[in-house]
């Protein structure tokens, strides 16, 4: 962070603070905010968590869940009065105002000062205060840096520890993706120390799965994968009728794409879900061809370069079609085969 001094001296005295992550917060999202709140209250801070929309149930163990301000949920004016109070907002996981919703333009307008902890590419310039880099793997990985920046790494206790811990392991695919770098084992393997338990998060993350959430998988697979040999790609297209019928929730579709990116060949790989509001979509890559890049241009999106997501505001059907016709103009990026490991 630069200025770290500036930003020493201004966290010295207590503040009222909000935290705040993008929308659909995922385990890095949530737990990034949820381990920073803890540290920042243990400082004799006032925190208050906002989400700007409700989170997948198997996060709602973290510490600090019960306390989240969900703000879609009919907390609009209490935020906006709480972010009125505040002296400091901080944003994480997230670095384009428009990923927290209607919330972006209130804390755009906010006078107090701002604090950006990210990890995403090209962020936007509205922060007073940034520590962003593309090196780390997970925001989480970032607040435990600044915890330690900071002077105050014997701090961290369980619940944060468990709160970070979470978000690396989500972020990084469970320690599989080039992310996964060294400084990701060290800080994971200090967290370790402290008392994390790896697989209680381990199975409250990924294996608390409902009996429809798995039959949803199934389906999915069976029915709805598509696979387009020539150009090394492999997507869901899901409509609104299907989640419905699998009584889908919030979270229920997350970790999809993965199964589409883990054929053999595939490098490119896509969720087109129908949410009703808008088709929220989910890429994937392995090697060189950048999401980030596909997303900002065609869907309104962004993310990381093999991470990322968009929206289409078209039908289901005429988005597929966008999307396979876009996939003729990448061509050159999409026909050669992938790079193997031989
Ligand atoms: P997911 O596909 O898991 O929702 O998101 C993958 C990555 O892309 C995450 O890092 C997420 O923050 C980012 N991302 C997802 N949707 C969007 C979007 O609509 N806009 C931007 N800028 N980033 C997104
Ligand atoms: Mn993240």
């Amino acid at each position: 962070m630069q200025n770290l001094e500036a930003f020493k001296t201004l966290i010295s005295t207590p503040k009222r603070v909000v935290i705040t992550m993008h929308h659909k917060p995922d385990a890095d999202a949530l737990g990034s905010s949820l381990g920073l709140a803890e540290y920042l209250k243990m400082k004799g801070h006032e925190v208050t968590v906002v989400s700007p929309t409700d989170y997948a149930n198997f996060l709602s163990w973290m510490h600090g869940n019960d306390e989240v301000l969900v703000y879609n949920e009919g907390n609009e004016d209490k935020t906006h009065a709480i972010i009125d109070e505040a002296d400091m907002i901080f944003c994480l996981d997230f670095s384009n105002l428009s990923r927290i919703n209607e919330l972006g333009e209130k804390v755009r307008e906010a006078t107090c000062t701002k604090v950006l902890i990210d990890h995403h590419l090209e962020p936007e310039d509205f922060a007073d205060f940034q520590l962003w880099t593309t090196e780390a793997a997970a925001t989480a990985e970032l607040v435990y840096d600044l915890i330690c920046m900071l002077g105050d790494k014997e701090m961290i206790n369980r619940d944060i520890a468990e709160a970070l811990y979470a978000g690396i392991m989500t972020d990084t695919g469970n320690f599989k993706h080039s992310n996964t770098t060294k400084h990701v084992f060290v800080v994971c393997g200090e967290l370790a120390a402290i008392g994390a338990d790896i697989s209680k998060v381990a199975k409250l993350v990924y294996d608390t799965n409902s009996l429809d959430k798995v039959k949803f998988l199934g389906f999915a697979l069976n029915e709805r994968l598509k696979v387009v040999q020539e150009y090394h790609t492999a997507y869901f297209a899901i409509s609104a009728e299907d989640l419905k019928q699998f009584n889908s929730k919030t979270g229920d579709t997350e970790g999809l794409v993965n199964y589409a990116l883990s054929i053999e060949g595939i490098k490119f790989a896509a969720l087109l879900i129908d949410r009703t509001e808008a088709v929220k979509m989910s890429f994937r890559s392995v090697g060189d061809f950048s999401v980030n890049e596909f997303a900002r241009k065609n869907f309104e999106g962004g993310g990381h370069k093999n991470a990322a997501g968009g929206k289409s505001d078209l039908t289901l059907e005429e988005t597929v079609d966008k999307f396979e016709k876009l996939l003729d103009e990448y061509k050159n990026q999409l026909s050669n085969p992938i790079k193997t490991y031989a």
